[in-house]
């Protein structure tokens, strides 16, 4: 059990520096620090991000709804808002706090277009915003990264199992908003295997998912290191003298051949017709014409 403590957001919606090639992002929203899904792997345990006790304390921002109120009324630009890199924003305290929900009625009723990224089958609870964030442009991306439950209860044993996360793909996907697949990260030895990557794309592809966004390798830093490993050696005995002789102390370990499993994933992606990258929200240009 995590404690949950309140804290005051100074900004809320901040500009994403780069051009987000990947995501289609211009702004992230963060409503909470620390997240309760505990995925073995999780970068955000990496120091240069300062969350103290990130296993155990999860932080929301108290006056979240009013400043994000007040920074979407200045904001002069529309562009995708993105949430569910730093943390869940459908992590289980979401479903008594619900910030995430009341920000997205804030997020629809000033007609911003909006990216979420999760791994909780709660996101399904605010169907009814999503149907009105819509009119402009609504994505919600599973990350699913294991074919099968029982590995995904392990790599990720607070979030809904994978099987959870497909079903909510294919409901989103049935009543219009479009939904699918952040293939992230995979790790050497453990989800970069054939075995496990065809049925998870074949799954994908029958409960709706609309693109599939791979990237095949893990990033690993201090923490996350030392927290990864510690997890290796409870679930996966002998693989981490595995992965230090092969990455030593390297930040980033890519999937075993990882060439060779890039063609073959993208062969097998024209395959099935789904699109390996993400749709992005335009602008509605004829729309803003017509008003001049
Ligand atoms: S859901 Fe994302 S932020 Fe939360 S623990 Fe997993 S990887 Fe980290």
């Amino acid at each position: 059990m995590s404690r949950v403590m309140p804290i005051q957001a100074r900004s809320l919606v901040n500009p994403v520096k780069q051009p987000d090639t990947w995501f289609g992002l211009r702004y992230n929203m963060n409503l909470y620090r620390g997240c309760q899904h505990r995925c073995i792997y999780c970068d955000s345990r990496s120091q240069c991000y300062q969350i103290t006790d990130f296993d155990h304390e999860v932080l929301y921002k108290e006056n979240a709804i009013a400043q994000l109120n007040d920074e979407l009324d200045r904001k002069r630009i529309k562009g995708t808002i993105g949430t569910g890199s730093m943390n869940d924003p459908y992590m289980p305290i979401e479903k008594e706090l619900q910030l995430t929900r009341q920000a997205m009625q804030v997020i629809a009723d000033h007609r911003f277009p909006v990216h979420i990224l999760t791994k909780s089958d709660l996101v399904l609870r605010d169907m009814d915003i999503l149907q009105q964030i819509k009119e402009q442009f609504a994505l919600v991306s599973f990350t699913i990264t294991a074919a099968e439950d029982a590995l995904s209860n392990v790599i990720e044993p607070g979030a809904s199992p994978s099987s959870k996360r497909f079903e909510a793909m294919h409901i989103l996907a049935k009543n219009g908003i479009q939904s699918g697949v952040l293939l992230m990260p995979i790790l050497p030895y453990i989800t970069d295997s054939r075995k496990n990557i065809e049925p998870l794309l074949r799954k994908a592809v029958d409960h709706g998912a609309a693109y599939v966004l791979p990237s095949l390798g893990v990033s690993m830093r201090d923490r996350q290191r030392l927290y990864f490993y510690q997890k290796l050696d409870q679930h996966f005995p002998g693989l981490r003298s595995k992965y230090e002789r092969k990455f030593g102390d390297q930040m980033y370990c890519p999937a075993n051949h990882i060439w060779q499993l890039e063609e073959w994933l993208n062969e097998l992606c024209n395959k099935l017709d789904l699109p390996t990258k993400i749709p992005f929200y335009q602008p509605q240009m004829d729309k803003q014409l017509a008003f001049f």
